[in-house]
């Protein structure tokens, strides 16, 4: 799943790629992707005529704010990643028109088209069609409970050590009990850290995924915060990882995966002291981690 370097990337292409343009069409053959407003027919609608004037992201959502006070809020989940170029239709579907990275085979699955002003497209390639388009007026957005809940940002400036404490172990609705990998990836806690990450960071910081996040000594929470900043200013520095289907908007991969040092390497030799990396479940969810170098 795209996570907050592999998001920002993707903000950052399509900044260069489609600012300032304007919707004049929708296509798409899985109407459920737009959640809001319901009916294809309305969104297809509203977004007409719509110029793209600022795209941002906020945890692991992407935002084109448009025209008229209208913004798009798209969460790519599982599977999905937007590309831009141009597409036709052959024997029933879309087909990159040229060669390039587009025809990379992760990029097929395209399920949704915007078609810019300029003869151009911006269009979601999702595997599992579990992404989420909404139309929000962007007011509404911003005041939204979903909005409000989430937690800071932790490439911003704002978020200081002791803020990293405060959201970790101050809170009223503290998460004392509970693991620092499932802390990590608490969107209401620290904004846009996913599975993948969450494995990179405690590796680095030396910090097994299941201790609790009230255990962590000073020193610990240090390296935590430190390798937050550390590993997802590197992901977003790589372009984000690529051996999911993630791709950036051109339809090229990211660079980090020569810098994954625990996620999915499991039986792997870790890189600092030579003992096989394990992987477990936290959460229902895996975590990958030397059990030398990190030990609970
Ligand atoms: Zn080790």
């Amino acid at each position: 799943m795209p996570e907050l370097p592999e998001v920002e990337t993707t903000v950052r292409g399509l900044k260069t790629k489609v600012l300032e343009r304007t919707f004049v069409d929708v296509w798409s053959d899985w109407e459920k992707l737009v959640k809001k407003p319901g009916n294809f027919e309305e969104f297809k609608r509203i977004i007409k005529g719509k110029k793209i004037k600022k795209i941002w992201r906020r945890a692991k959502n992407i935002i084109f704010d448009l025209s008229r006070g209208c913004s798009l809020l798209v969460h790519q989940k599982m599977t999905g990643h937007f590309l831009v170029g141009t597409w036709k239709i052959e024997a029933g579907s879309w087909k990159p028109i040229g060669k390039g990275p587009l025809s990379d085979p992760y990029n097929r699955f395209i399920h949704i088209i915007f078609f810019l002003a300029d003869g151009r497209m911006l269009a979601l390639s999702d595997a599992r069609k579990f992404a989420k388009v909404e139309l929000w007026k962007t007011s509404e957005l911003l005041n939204s409970q979903e909005f409000k809940k989430l937690g800071p940002e932790p490439l911003e400036k704002s978020f200081t050590f002791e803020k990293f404490k405060e959201v970790l172990l101050g809170s009223p609705l503290s998460p004392r009990l509970r693991r620092v990998k499932q802390v990590l990836m608490d969107p209401n806690i620290i904004a846009g850290i996913g599975n993948i990450y969450a494995s990179e960071i405690l590796w680095r910081a030396k910090i097994h995924p299941e201790k609790n996040v009230a255990k962590l000594d000073e020193k610990e929470l240090k390296l935590l915060y430190q390798n937050i900043k550390k590993v997802l200013s590197l992901g977003v520095k790589l372009g984000g990882e690529s051996f999911s289907d993630y791709r950036k908007p051109d339809g090229t991969k990211g660079d980090f995966d020569t810098e994954r040092k625990a996620y999915k390497r499991e039986g792997q030799k870790c890189q600092r002291c030579g003992t096989k990396i394990k992987r477990i479940k936290v959460a229902q969810r895996s975590a990958f981690f030397c059990p030398h170098c990190q030990k609970l």
